[in-house]
């Protein structure tokens, strides 16, 4: 996949209107609507102030959870509309309906430098569907498709994907530093390259950990997916997370990385627990000799160890997945001590993607140290996959 997309720069966008797809799908109080994270609505202010500074008439859209066509209150975007408006300083007004009058009256009332928002696409059923009309109404309402929603990017819906068949589209800024970080650490990294891959399943990360073999110089496998590959070296997990369908692939993976020359790297020492509690008393055992009667919920010292000495010598590192059980603060140690060995390099390129992994980084307060940290979870796997991400693909290339 090409990485090097036309963005918003590089086009006239004055007296256009822009349909510029957001993702203000953030985490909110169901009832109240207040607003947890209010990251991903903060990361697109400065594509939008681009545009309404340089002339253009912004039309935004979003989704908000998985409603599935059925009109609900709690999918409304009405809260992310109340919080862009306070960072933006100026009125949104927002459409009571998706593509109906409402929607086509205000837009075609719509002014270079202001701003309108389109309320959840996903109130009906055909913007999941891609379908075409659907797709074709909605690039009726602007002259220029602008993309900034990369946590929907692997999605091909009609206003990740389906719009641009109808418009010129190009990439907002969000999307510009996804693809300019992640796209090189993936194509020409600073190197060595270090990939760290934690979290709980094993399935989740067998396209990223084949695609990482081919271009990583060191992989790090924690958290709860390393018990699997322990097990496939003929370890004992105790009573650990086990993915028994993917040992034999976890024996694979080790033996390519062997012949590849990347360097594979899993825990040494395992912090145990007799039950999965927050308070549970806990030891520390080798990391392939866990007693029956045990978990494991974090990495151990030793392995914490291990893993700083080969994230310091490195140029660029890609993190996904937190050590350990980090939600409960006794067995975030290990996490932690990650985040604080990217956060203490000076001259490298560190980026964390996936949700689980940004909490958990944001958790220990050192994100103002690392290089990128990805708006996608499942959109930033993929593209470590090496997948075409549609919402990426339909984009112009510079
Ligand atoms: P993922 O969504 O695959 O990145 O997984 C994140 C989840 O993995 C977090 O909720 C962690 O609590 C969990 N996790 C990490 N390490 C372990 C472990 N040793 N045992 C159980 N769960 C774990």
């Amino acid at each position: 996949m090409n990485y090097d997309k036309k963005t918003i720069r590089d086009i006239d966008v004055s007296g256009k209107k822009i349909l510029l797809r957001c993702d203000f799908n953030v985490p909110h109080d169901k009832k109240t609507g207040v607003i947890h994270d209010d990251t991903r609505i903060v990361a697109t202010l400065p594509t939008i102030r681009y545009l309404l500074e340089h002339g253009a008439a912004v039309i935004l859209t979003s989704h908000m959870g998985r409603p599935h066509g059925v009109w609900k209150q709690e999918n409304s975007l009405f809260s992310a509309r109340d919080h862009l408006e306070k960072l933006l300083g100026i009125p949104v007004p927002m459409t009571t309906d998706v593509l109906g009058p409402d929607t086509k009256a205000k837009c075609a009332a719509l002014q270079p430098g202001q701003v309108l928002l389109i309320e959840n696409l996903r109130f009906r059923v055909e913007e999941e569907k891609n379908d075409p009309d659907f797709a074709k109404e909605l690039a009726s309402l602007a002259d220029i498709f602008v993309f900034d929603a990369f946590g929907c990017a692997h999605r091909a819906h009609a206003s990740t994907a389906g719009v641009a068949d109808y418009l010129p589209a190009v990439a907002g800024f969000l999307v510009e530093k996804e693809l300019a970080f992640m796209g090189k650490a993936l194509e020409a990294p600073q190197r060595p390259l270090v990939a760290i891959l934690g979290g709980a399943k094993v399935s989740d990360k067998i396209g990223v950990i084949n695609s990482l073999l081919q271009k990583a110089d060191t992989i790090i496998i924690g958290g709860g997916m390393a018990y699997t590959f322990q097990v496939a070296m003929g370890g004992k997990i105790g009573t650990s997370l086990l993915d028994e369908e993917h040992i034999d692939y976890a024996r694979d993976m080790i033996a390519k990385a062997k012949e590849l020359g990347v360097k594979l790297l899993l825990p040494v020492d395992t912090v145990v627990t007799k039950e999965f509690a927050a308070d549970a008393e806990s030891s520390l055992v080798p990391a392939k000799a866990i007693p029956d009667d045990r978990m494991g919920m974090d990495i151990g010292p030793e392995t914490i160890q291990l893993f700083s000495d080969a994230i310091r010598g490195a140029g660029t590192v890609i993190w996904n997945g937190p050590m350990g059980v980090f939600e409960f603060p006794a067995f975030a140690k290990g996490t932690n001590a990650v985040a604080e060995a990217l956060a203490g390099l000076e001259n490298a390129v560190t980026i964390v993607g996936g949700g689980d992994s940004v909490s958990a980084v944001e958790k220990t307060g050192f994100s103002s140290k690392i290089s990128h940290i990805s708006t996608g979870g499942g959109a930033s796997l993929e593209f470590l996959e090496g997948l075409v991400l549609p919402g990426i693909a339909c984009l112009a290339d510079r």
